[in-house]
């Protein structure tokens, strides 16, 4: 059932009421799964899914449609398509929470009560934090995979490269899938060095706030060889604050080790590959939900039931959620079983039974043919593996998993609740003979 959303307003007067047992912000990668693992173990649970988008993107994709490997079109469906049988969706955007009174509202009016919350409304591009950022990004060699909007100009950019300064950066917040803005980076330094002359032409720069590669220390040695191979230039303690379009340039904070800014630098650019500083939903850091003292305003719940930390009869998991792991599609869905389990332990009246333990995974794509299927506890930043193959090692086999089952898993398995190995092995952490 679809309930459409009356006019919109960005400060609703309420206009209707209605009652749902259990609301879900967001039908994202996490709120889709978790609303189907519900569903899958009580069909009567009475479920409204709350989303404005029409449409539902695989965001893993956008990065091969950076590459050129995918069509922007193969990582969208109808969101209609995509809600469990038997929900409800309320085809609204959320602007206002109201836990005390176990009260949301939405931008058209409608005020929806509930018993039980599960809040994964994904991240914000904060855009506006880059100073020039918004009004050049898409055109005159400024792109980002960070949007189905720009994905697609970052691949006509990549091919018709004809030499330069290439530059990728990294901003000085979390941000969605950390190897995001180096996947892109590899592909790129691979269909430059396919074109005679390109690559020779061109200096390839990767700028970052970090001081390595990656956080887990294994899969950050393996990426200093990989750079070191292609040979990149990899600027540390660098933020990017500007864009000067018309120059064509980028000025960047330099940090030192305490994360003082001491010096700024400007480099041109022929082109630039963003990835835009992010935090949660304006919605959520102006509500009672958000962490306390966290500027980025993620929601506050137990890092291991996924239970709010002030209301109990609120969950939350995903991009928006406070875990301090890796925010992935991969982890989303992990933490889904986790917060279905014990969600129906709490409407039950039992002992929340299940934790969630940092799972995430990034599959760097280092070069057309080869990725490293990252697994880690994000909690530990400890190497771990689904597979009987080190992890720390680029291999075409991941790339195959990451082109072509990872999709179809996220579409026919994740999304629908059906649950697979990753659910009940223990991932086993992974030691070097
Ligand atoms: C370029 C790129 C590459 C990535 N690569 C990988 C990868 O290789 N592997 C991996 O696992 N993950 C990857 N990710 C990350 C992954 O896509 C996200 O971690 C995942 O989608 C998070 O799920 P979510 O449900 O929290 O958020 P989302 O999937 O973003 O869903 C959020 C939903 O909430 C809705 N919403 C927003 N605001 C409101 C509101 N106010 N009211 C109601 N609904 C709202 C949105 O419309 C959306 O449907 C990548 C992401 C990007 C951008």
């Amino acid at each position: 059932m679809v309930i459409h959303a009356p006019a919109s307003s960005t400060n609703p007067s309420i206009i209707n009421t209605v009652h749902h047992q259990i609301v879900v912000i967001g039908g994202g990668a996490a709120g889709i799964t978790v609303t189907s693992l519900l569903l899958k173990r009580n069909r009567s649970l009475d479920i409204a899914i709350v989303d404005p988008s029409d449409k539902h993107y695989y965001q893993p994709g956008w990065t091969l449609t950076g590459g050129g490997v995918f069509k922007i079109e193969d990582t969208v469906r109808n969101q209609q398509d995509v809600i469990p049988k038997g929900s409800t969706w309320i085809k609204d955007r959320v602007v206002k929470l109201d836990p005390d009174r176990n009260v949301i509202i939405t931008q058209g009016g409608i005020q929806i009560e509930y018993d039980y919350l599960i809040v994964c409304p994904g991240i914000q591009i904060d855009w506006h934090l880059i100073k020039g950022l918004k009004e050049a990004i898409g055109k005159n060699g400024v792109t980002s995979n960070y949007s189905s909007r720009y994905a697609p100009y970052t691949w006509e950019l990549i091919r018709n490269f004809s030499g330069g300064n290439a530059l990728f950066t990294v901003p000085n917040t979390p941000i969605k899938c950390g190897g995001a803005p180096q996947k892109v980076m590899y592909m790129a330094d691979d269909a430059f060095r396919s074109k005679s002359g390109v690559r020779q032409r061109t200096n390839v720069k990767f700028l970052t706030p970090g001081n390595r590669m990656f956080a887990v220390p294994e899969y950050a040695a393996l990426l200093d060889k990989v750079i070191k191979k292609r040979e990149i230039e990899v600027k540390f303690r660098h933020n990017l604050k500007e864009i000067k379009a018309e120059i064509k340039a980028a000025v960047f904070d330099i940090y030192d080790d305490n994360g003082n800014i001491i010096d700024e630098v400007i480099y041109n650019y022929d082109m630039i590959h963003v990835t835009p500083p992010q935090s949660a939903p304006d919605f959520i850091k102006q509500s009672f939900l958000a962490a306390p003292d966290n500027v980025y305003g993620w929601v506050d719940v137990d890092k291991y039931t996924l239970q709010h930390n002030q209301y109990s009869n609120v969950f939350s998991l995903g991009d928006a959620s406070s875990l301090p792991t890796s925010k992935t599609a991969a982890s989303a869905r992990n933490q889904a079983v986790v917060v279905a389990e014990n969600l129906l332990a709490f409407i039950g009246e039992k002992p929340l039974t299940h934790n969630y333990d940092g799972y995430t995974c990034c599959p760097v794509i280092t070069g057309y043919n080869r990725t490293i299927m990252a697994e880690f506890d994000g909690y530990n930043a400890k190497i771990v593996s689904s597979f009987p193959l080190n992890p720390a090692k680029e291999r075409w086999i991941m790339w195959k998993m990451k082109t072509t089952a990872l999709p179809w898993i996220y579409w026919h398995r994740m999304l629908k609740g059906e649950r697979f190995e990753g659910d009940y092995i223990k991932f086993m952490h992974w030691k070097k003979d």
